[in-house]
């Protein structure tokens, strides 16, 4: 296939694909299959980095019980009582909303439907009396399950990720990494069978370890202040995963949970390709050690956007100019990419690469260039620590067209439109025009 008048590097040319690569890049080229770019920028296929694969598929069948979309307790009882029946899945509550709400206020306020409603941090689910019945389930009797996600998951086999991965491609991705910590083997065989035609690595479990398979990605470690691990067993659990060449991927959100990270790394000998996902609070001896350690950061630039007014009520204001860096991170040369963390983010790359590039007045120190945002997308499928992918010879055909050329895309990305997606060769995606 040939794709004529694409715009790379501010210059109008042809490229050619072949055998799932990039053959060639030329003007005036010719031959049998043609598209035309209509001058669009040519760019690599994007790669969200930290996504929840059938967490965002559910959400998609779900409601929004939080900001920005509901923000008081009557807009939520409002979206909660719209026509439906059978269960109702309830993403994105804050307290906020209407303070912490359980079993009796859902009874009370909510529609005569099995209920659950996930705070935004994932680990709590709030249920209704119907839910807790159908589910068998009776204590606790307020109806607010920590860390129950595979009780509660229980009755409910995979969602459909068909039109999760249609939008996924019409955005111009090509690739996921799969981060669930739950992830065991049925959920990687589930990956494997219904994500195509996406590239996709999967971490979770240790179990996967065993499978050999060079899809299988970073053990996930998962571990919250509440209940934080001893420094020895936390280094035991990295080390056994090192002695399989494994690495990890360290889920750090507040400053305890990055430091006893690097602590437990540092005393296991940190592997090439070591992650810490999202690095929410950093300072700079945070990042001077992740520097060190040579840690791979995988930080989603969207939630600044999504949650600055949050951040700015709950957030100690000494921590404020720590939120989720990236201009410190890229100036001190640490390895850095990015991930939507959806269902938790929005799973728009370009929202979050505008995000990056115009950040809420006060967190304005750490943007960075349209171009560093986009690098942070289109890193290889198994490595987000090394180089961008490139438009180049020899590439794997793993690219987006763009509606238009990149001066005016880099403008503001966030309203830029992908007007096709290949990946290995194959036109995945098609913007009708
Ligand atoms: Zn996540």
């Amino acid at each position: 296939m040939i794709i004529k008048n694409v715009d790379l590097d501010g210059q109008l040319t042809d490229v050619r694909l072949a055998d799932g690569l990039i053959a060639e890049i030329d003007d005036n080229l010719t031959g049998l299959n043609m598209i035309d770019g209509h001058g669009g920028a040519l760019i690599p296929g994007l790669h969200d980095h930290h996504i929840h694969l059938n967490g965002t598929a559910a959400a998609m069948n779900s409601v929004r019980c939080g900001p920005p979309e509901v923000t008081a307790a009557a807009k939520l009882i409002e979206v909660l009582n719209k026509p439906g029946s059978g269960w109702l899945r309830g993403v994105g509550y804050h307290h906020s909303v209407a303070g912490e709400i359980d079993r009796a206020w859902l009874d009370e306020h909510g529609p005569d439907r099995p209920i659950r409603i996930q705070h935004r941090g994932g680990r709590l689910w709030i249920l209704n009396s119907l839910a807790m019945n159908e589910l068998e389930l009776s204590e606790p009797n307020n109806g607010r399950f920590y860390d129950a996600d595979l009780h509660i998951r229980k009755t409910s086999s995979f969602p459909d990720l068909r039109p999760l991965i249609q939008k996924l491609l019409s955005w111009g991705i090509t690739g996921v990494t799969e981060v669930t910590p739950s992830n065991s083997i049925a959920e990687f065989n589930h990956y494997l069978k219904n994500t195509a035609p996406l590239r996709v690595t999967v971490m979770g479990k240790a179990a996967l370890s065993d499978l050999g398979h060079n899809q299988v990605g970073p053990l996930k470690l998962h571990y919250h202040d509440h209940d934080l691990p001893e420094l020895d067993n936390l280094a035991t659990e990295i080390n056994a995963a090192h002695n399989r060449g494994r690495n990890v991927a360290a889920h750090c959100v507040t400053r305890a949970e990055l430091m006893l990270t690097l602590a437990a790394i540092e005393q296991a000998g940190p592997l090439a390709g070591d992650r810490i996902e999202h690095a929410a609070i950093a300072d700079e001896a945070a990042i001077d050690w992740m520097k060190k350690l040579d840690m791979i950061v995988v930080t989603q630039p969207n939630f600044i956007a999504e949650r600055v007014d949050a951040y700015v009520e709950d957030v100690e204001p000494h921590d404020l100019p720590h939120l989720w860096r990236l201009k410190s991170f890229q100036d001190v040369g640490l390895k850095l990419a990015a991930g939507s963390d959806a269902p938790f983010g929005d799973p728009n790359p370009w929202k979050a690469m505008a995000a990056a590039v115009s950040r809420p007045s006060g967190f304005e120190n750490e943007a960075i260039s349209p171009e560093t945002a986009l690098a942070l997308y289109t890193k290889p499928v198994n490595d987000a620590g090394a180089p961008a992918r490139q438009i180049a010879v020899g590439e794997q055909a793993d690219i987006c067209l763009l509606d238009c050329n990149w001066a005016d895309a880099r403008r503001d990305l966030a309203v830029v439109n992908v007007r096709a997606t290949w990946i290995g060769g194959e036109l995945v995606y098609h913007l009708v025009d």
